[in-house]
């Protein structure tokens, strides 16, 4: 293993309970990765996690090409459970919609549900790609937890069945100027709801505001793409509601 990759933390997304000693069998996808590309060998070491127990340090305890066992030696961090906040996006185009996974993600949302809206001309987005790229961001990001990932819902439907202690940060593009009342009393679970490339109807628009949950939000006078109404709604609620306080 070059000198290089001693550097890197090897972090890898483990769902097997993870207690001091025990081991933890690879899939052929994780052998791979580790013993053909990452070139580790026995008796090395690297990070797993998972949602429930942390990131622990662990050991190669057996390698061959298809299959790998490790064993867990000892806890290094706990959860970083994130805001009860979920984000509702309408997919757009594969790349972009991966990147909102991933940003999502790295900025700590619990939940992430694409949605269904009236403009929405992708109507389809593979739960476990989604998740799969979730847990690729994780890996890579550092954060050690990973936001559920639900099937491609019709808006309307959830929106029918909403909880209602949960406010929605609506961002709508329409209504610049009207700012989200982002202030430490409106702490408690909440949504960000981006709309897709078509933006939301006047009927949808309608809709929302008459739902006393709804919270419609300004992200500024120019009008921003989705993945990048994403990043930006993430950090105004973040930075006011959120972790970053
Ligand atoms: N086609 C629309 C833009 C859609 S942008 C139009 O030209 O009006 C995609 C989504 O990003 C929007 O539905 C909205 O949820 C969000 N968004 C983009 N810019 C925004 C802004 N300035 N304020 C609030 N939300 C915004």
């Amino acid at each position: 293993m070059t000198d290089a990759m001693t550097q890197i933390k090897i972090r890898l997304f483990i769902k097997q309970d993870l207690q001091v000693g025990n081991s933890v069998v690879l899939t052929s996808k994780q052998a791979n990765y580790l013993f053909n590309v990452m070139r580790l060998n026995l008796g090395e070491k690297l990070y797993i996690f998972n949602n429930d127990d942390g990131e622990w340090l662990s050991e190669i305890m057996h390698k061959n090409k298809k299959v790998g066992e490790l064993v867990c030696v000892a806890k290094t961090r706990d959860v970083d459970y994130p805001q009860d906040l979920w984000l509702l996006f309408a997919p757009i185009k594969k790349a972009r919609t991966d990147f909102i996974v991933e940003k999502a993600t790295e900025m700590g949302v619990s939940r992430i549900i694409p949605v269904i809206t009236e403009y929405t001309n992708i109507n389809r987005a593979s739960k476990d790609r989604l998740y799969a790229h979730a847990v690729e961001a994780a890996e890579q990001c550092g954060t050690n937890f990973v936001p559920e990932v639900e099937e491609l819902t019709k808006l309307n439907f959830l929106l029918n069945n909403w909880p209602s202690n949960r406010k929605i940060m609506f961002c709508d593009e329409d209504k610049s100027g009207i700012r989200l009342a982002l202030n430490k009393d409106n702490k408690g679970p909440w949504a960000i709801l981006v709309g897709p490339e078509g933006g939301f109807s006047h009927q949808e628009r309608d809709q929302f505001l008459s739902r006393k949950f709804i919270y419609p939000t300004s992200l500024g006078p120019r009008i921003l793409r989705a993945d990048t109404a994403v990043v930006a709604a993430l950090t105004l609620w973040q930075s006011t509601l959120g972790d970053w306080l």
